[in-house]
């Protein structure tokens, strides 16, 4: 039984579910990478109609900062100046090419991420919308995420981006306290953030969430919970917690490393997980993710897409997607990667329409292993109907429903399975990091013993 030295809220460092960001898929883990081809094919051109499903949700990269935070590993690039004309003409004709590949008919949901997306002019904003709606259906009321930071979410620039399509907007807050942004190497202060916020509410009201982080080096229960307190007296219907993750390589955890700032303990970083839940329950504040809490139904329908393992299409320079490239013949599911570096990444999308730089095929293994650990990030967990659509031969109670791990785990009240689905409870979803590789384990086993008995028993050991 691989659950001992539990771990609450591990599994809240590991993801930012705002879409793919480069280098980390939204709602995975490093351990569940696909595997990555070293010489990948190229798409081909559209072929014959799909037969299956053709939604997907989009997700719009913007590589470009102000300027580095010090604890930021994301594909992002400071540069002296944009030549935005370029860029946009790149992603326009990126996001045409990836939805013709794929058949895409319907465009679910956009979210533009970065990088500072609210760096861009909101005309650019526009002219992907626009790309995306002419070759696919965007209906007026599909949700379109813009993430802002407050330095750059003026009235002025916020306004511009609800004429170009945004109706939701992701605020990168993360502190209101002015020492802890400094901490961060935020270029915003906690007046600008308030003021942002105020702005987005009255332009998108109902539909502005805010990021969060916790476990800063030196923070303290108190002045976590300080801070949140300010945060629901300002915020809207969505918040979006992320414990702050020391990423090798970024001057935050070089500092750390060397004693020049503190590590947060394990243990106060579950009392912050904790006492953020409680405080957000009696705001009224639903969990509908092991990070992510609504009121009023304000969920992000298209992280959830993520979360349900649908269809989507990564657009820019590092963007992720999964993507079912019917023209080439109806494949399950493939992993795509885009090429981080924006210079390259245009090149490849003017000499032949997209910059894909990886592709990899996932086994049926592979895909429900993102199914489980995706799904379990949610309330809903995963669904029977959609276990059934990964692994129509194997069910959740073949796989789960036999003495073993995910058995014990339901003893333990943490985890539940029925007719409907396989779920966290809500003790189970603050350990969810420390559940996960013994459900791995067992999804597995189960697999390798029932492919040994599809085949007679003649597969040799792996
Ligand atoms: S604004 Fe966001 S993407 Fe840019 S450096 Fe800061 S954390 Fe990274």
């Amino acid at each position: 039984m691989a659950v001992r030295g539990l771990s609450a809220v591990r599994g809240l460092s590991a993801v930012r579910p705002r879409g793919m960001r480069p280098g980390r898929a939204a709602g995975m883990g490093s351990a569940l990478q696909p595997p990555q081809p070293s010489e990948p094919p190229q798409p081909s051109e559209p072929g014959p109609e799909p037969a299956g499903p053709a939604t997907a949700a989009l997700y719009v990269h913007w590589p470009y900062c102000r300027q580095h935070c010090c604890y930021c590993g994301f594909n992002k690039y400071v540069v002296p100046a944009v030549d935005e004309a370029a860029v946009r003409a790149c992603l326009v004709r990126e996001t045409q090419t990836l939805l013709r590949l794929g058949h895409v008919r319907s465009v679910t949901s956009v979210f533009f991420g970065g990088g500072t997306p609210s760096l861009a002019a909101p005309h650019t904003v526009a002219a992907v919308l626009e790309a995306a709606a002419a070759v696919a259906h965007l209906s007026d009321g599909a949700e379109v995420t813009l993430e802002a930071n407050p330095g750059s979410a003026d009235p002025e620039r916020l306004s511009g981006f609800r004429a170009a399509g945004v109706n939701r907007l992701s605020l990168g807050v993360q502190s209101l306290d002015d020492a802890e942004l400094r901490l961060l190497g935020r270029e915003h202060t906690a007046a600008e953030a308030r003021a942002a916020v105020e702005a987005a509410r009255r332009l998108f009201p109902g539909r502005t969430s805010l990021d969060l982080m916790f476990g800063l080096p030196g923070q303290s229960l108190e002045g976590w919970a300080r801070g949140l307190e300010a945060a629901l007296g300002l915020c809207d219907d969505h918040l979006s917690l992320y414990q702050l993750t020391l990423e090798r390589g970024t001057a935050l955890e070089a500092q750390v490393r060397r004693g020049n700032l503190p590590e947060p303990p394990e243990e106060l970083l579950a009392d912050m997980y904790l006492s953020a839940r409680t405080a957000l329950a009696a705001a009224g504040f639903h969990q509908y993710e092991v990070s992510n809490f609504c009121r009023k139904g304000a969920r992000s329908t298209h992280n959830l897409s993520y979360w349900r393992a649908e269809q989507y299409v990564g657009v820019g320079p590092g963007a992720h997607g999964r993507f079912v490239p019917w023209g080439e013949g109806g494949r399950q599911r493939e992993a795509r990667v885009q090429t981080p570096h924006p210079d390259t990444w245009m090149r490849e999308v003017r000499s032949r329409g997209h910059g894909t730089r990886r592709r990899a095929v996932l086994s049926a293994l592979e895909q429900t292993q993102e199914v489980l650990a995706l799904g379990l990030r949610t309330e809903e967990g995963v669904t029977q109907r959609r276990w059934g659509l990964f692994s129509p031969r194997r069910s959740l109670e073949a796989v789960f429903g036999a003495p073993g791990e995910a058995r014990e785990l339901q003893e333990r009240g943490w985890l539940r399975l029925n007719g409907r689905a396989l779920r966290c409870t809500p003790a189970g979803m603050a350990l969810l990091d420390s559940l996960l590789p013994a459900l791995l384990c067992q999804l597995r086993r189960r697999w390798d013993a029932a492919e040994e008995e599809e085949d007679g028993g003649g597969r040799e050991p792996r």
